[in-house]
């Protein structure tokens, strides 16, 4: 084995729209790896496909790696010694591999068209034979390729894939074998000139001296055409990169998540008020495991833990209500000033404020009432509305349950009992309902509060009661509640 003592751990995006749940999955795991082995973790655009990779996802990837506290420490923005980091900025390099694979004749030019292929691979099947190239241009004459090009043919580099096997033990799966006769003869630059993945992954993470790839199990077969490569350019194997394949994250059917689902998308959970630390300790979940049943760890537990042996080989299912309860307990062990700090955009983006500073005061004093009860930061307008509208009004569906004779009598003892209250304090407004209420009509307190929580929030989901009216003050809950009972 190579000296790996200097670890490096690459995490290489295709950004082609929001990174999604797998993206982030293996990027922590890359991270995770580089931070626990004291390695570095570099950072690497793979942006050869110029038409669906797009500076904007190129920028939101590297923002959500920022949100999600995953730094790098060679790639966009901090640079390193190996950069450019963007492989679209590295063209050259690759063009000139390239052509030395034509020279050392690794490497030919396959004049065949896309119809020849297409042609030929229907035969393949029909004749029951594995799908791929067949090697049509592997030994073409001179005279072959001087009427190709009269025909105004441009070649595309494809490598030559001698007979035989590439096996390599995958620090998750253990030995992989791949007999060549299903790793086709494959491109390496288009006919344009671009060059194909498989061309730049590899050369870069020869060039970037890349220790480790740990990647998404989807790219397991591309492997052996990336060992090829680096045999074309000549490293020995001592220091190819040791690979660890994740295994897949399933939806909650059982069927591959995929980015056409708009809840794969990172960008989504965070809109939705799913906290960074909760995603990464669920995410870090997938596939992986501390040891014990621990279920909430931190960011320094998970680099403190994290190793390669954790990994699991079978697939992942992706439980939504696991994520969650973490993230409820995420929001629970937040200061009151951080969690004030993440739950004002939500409120301003819904407008239930404007942003002064009597409103944020009112917020201030209303979320450790809230902290226990919601599971996202997105639940926090509707939760707190009610202190801040102005023509407050209960909506049709709920106030038709407190128009009954039943619902009717509680208010009205209700309003008794508080009007008269000299301390307008949560535990003081609690006692007089509850001896009006409870020991006086005998009522359930589910019963005899939710009449209320109605009249006073609008809703029968709310937080808690008696802090709510507190907050809200004497004036506006007995208007509230009067407004109720004259309906
Ligand atoms: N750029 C590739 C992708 O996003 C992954 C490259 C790799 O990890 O080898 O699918």
């Amino acid at each position: 084995m190579s000296n790996k003592s200097q670890v490096r751990v690459r995490f290489a995006p295709s950004p082609t729209g929001d990174l999604h749940v797998g993206n982030i999955r293996t990027a922590l795991f890359d991270w995770a790896y580089a931070r626990h082995t004291g390695g570095k973790l570099i950072f690497r655009i793979e942006d050869t496909d110029t038409e669906r990779v797009t500076d904007q996802y190129i920028q939101a990837a590297i923002e959500t790696l920022k949100w999600l506290g995953l730094n790098w420490d060679e790639g966009p923005e901090v640079g390193g010694e190996f950069g450019p980091y963007l492989q679209s900025q590295r063209l050259e390099i690759y063009s000139e591999w390239a052509q030395k694979f034509l020279d050392q004749g690794d490497a030919y030019h396959c004049y065949c068209s896309s119809e020849e292929l297409e042609q030929r691979r229907q035969i393949q099947m029909q004749n029951n034979k594995a799908p791929g190239y067949d090697g049509n241009c592997r030994e073409l004459t001179q005279a072959q390729i001087a009427d190709y090009k009269l025909a105004g043919r441009k070649p595309v580099v494809r490598m030559r894939m001698p007979s035989g096997e590439t096996s390599f033990v995958d620090l998750i799966r253990g030995e992989v074998k791949f007999e060549h006769e299903y790793v086709p003869d494959f491109v390496l630059v288009r006919a344009d000139g671009s060059p194909l993945y498989t061309l730049a992954v590899a050369v870069d993470d020869i060039l970037m001296k890349i220790t480790h790839v740990l990647r998404g199990e989807d790219l397991l077969s591309s492997t052996p055409r990336q060992i090829r490569v680096y045999q074309a350019m000549g490293v020995d194997s001592k220091d190819y990169p040791l690979f660890a394949h994740l295994p897949f994250v399933m939806g909650q059917d059982n069927a591959k998540l995929s980015k056409r689902n708009g809840e794969v998308s990172i960008a989504w959970y965070r809109e939705q008020g799913f906290l960074p630390e909760a995603i990464c300790n669920y995410l870090a979940l997938l596939g992986w495991s501390p040891g014990d049943d621990k279920e909430n760890i931190s960011m320094q537990e998970l680099v403190d833990l994290f190793t390669v042996e954790r990994v699991n080989s079978s697939p992942a299912r992706f439980d939504m209500k696991k994520l969650e309860a973490i993230n409820g307990d995420k929001i629970r062990a937040l200061t009151l000033d951080k969690f004030l700090e993440l739950s004002l955009p939500f409120l301003l983006k819904s407008k239930v404020i404007s942003g002064n500073q009597e409103e944020i005061a009112i917020v201030r004093s209303a979320l450790p009432i809230i902290q226990e009860r919601i599971i996202k930061l997105s639940e926090i307008p509707s939760m707190l509305n009610f202190l801040f509208v102005k023509d407050f009004t209960i909506v049709h569906e709920e106030s038709s349950k407190i128009s009954d004779d039943a619902s009717q009598k509680i208010l009205v003892t209700a309003l008794a009992s508080i009007e008269g209250l000299g301390i307008w304090k949560t535990q003081e407004i609690e006692e007089r309902l509850r001896a009006a209420l409870i020991n006086g009509m005998g009522l359930k307190p589910r019963v005899a509060f939710s009449a209320i929580r109605i009249a006073i929030t609008g809703s029968h989901i709310s937080p808690p009661l008696f802090e709510s009216l507190e907050l809200l003050g004497k004036e506006r809950s007995l208007e509230r509640i009067r407004a109720a009972i004259s309906k």
